[in-house]
């Protein structure tokens, strides 16, 4: 299957993961399999920077800012200004990752939604998008972004249908999906994806990681999100490429990319 026109939403180029064959992949086999464009989501401080001189190298490439849950802890004293520098850099589209992630460290919950806020208000500041990571905290993020109302996505979504209908209230609010969709037991995000509306999805790999079945256990790229793009089809009951035009345009409009 080939489909054209895609834009993967979520990906991590900068990551150790892709040591040996970054360049091959961005080069070459990336733009031969139909990835127009991808968003490389932030997660420290250097990971931004290495990020950032990707999307300068490579013409599709955008890039987020961002300190992700994970990496909350030892921060240094002006972390928050050098986030705000970042985001000087004319493809840098957006705050992110950020959010709350409960699964590994609920000790610094309260660590994590200090800096999760401190990103939100910078977003809202200076007019930017947020890309959200939201693992085991739903109900306090659900609290914290009706209170913020941000524009943004809800990367690799993972909550309940009826959560996703609390938070379409947010209006510019998207959901995207990953690899995780094609497991067997995905059985939320799929009830979520049914009731939402096109124009609030948005397709993802997060690669390196959750990569869609058949290749469950091997490394992501982004040429493998046609297996994501087609369970999305069969949920949606419309074809794989139409799922790659409709979450495209969304993420260009979000991202501020003409
Ligand atoms: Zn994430
Ligand atoms: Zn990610």
């Amino acid at each position: 299957m080939v489909l054209q026109n895609i834009f993967d939403s979520h990906a991590h180029y900068a990551d150790s993961g892709f040591d040996a064959d970054r360049e091959e992949l961005l080069e070459k086999i990336l733009p031969e399999n139909g990835i127009k464009y991808s968003m490389l989501a932030g997660i420290t401080i250097p990971d931004c920077v290495e990020s950032q001189r990707l999307a300068e190298k490579y013409e599709y490439l955008y890039c987020s800012a961002g300190i992700h849950p994970e990496h909350v802890k030892d921060l240094p004293a002006d972390w928050l200004d050098r986030i705000r520098e970042l985001t000087e850099y004319e493809k840098c589209r957006a705050i992110g990752e950020i959010g709350l992630d409960y699964y590994w460290h609920p000790e610094e919950k309260m660590l994590q939604k200090k800096v999760f806020t401190r990103q939100l208000e910078l977003a809202r500041e200076l007019d930017l998008p947020v890309i959200l990571h939201i693992r085991d905290a739903m109900g306090d993020a659900v609290e914290i972004l009706q209170y913020y109302q941000p524009r943004g996505v809800m990367h690799c979504y993972n909550g309940s249908a009826e959560t996703a209908k609390e938070l379409l209230k947010i209006p510019d609010l998207y959901f995207s999906f990953s690899g995780v969709i094609t497991y067997k037991n995905a059985r939320k995000p799929v009830e979520a994806l049914k009731i939402l509306p096109p124009d609030r999805i948005m397709i993802e790999t997060d690669c390196p990681w959750l990569t869609p079945e058949p290749f469950r256990h091997k490394r992501c790229d982004s040429t493998m999100i046609i297996h994501t793009a087609q369970r999305m089809a069969e949920i949606r009951n419309i074809s794989a490429q139409e799922v790659i035009d409709i979450t495209c345009e969304n993420a260009k409009k979000l991202f501020h990319i003409l």
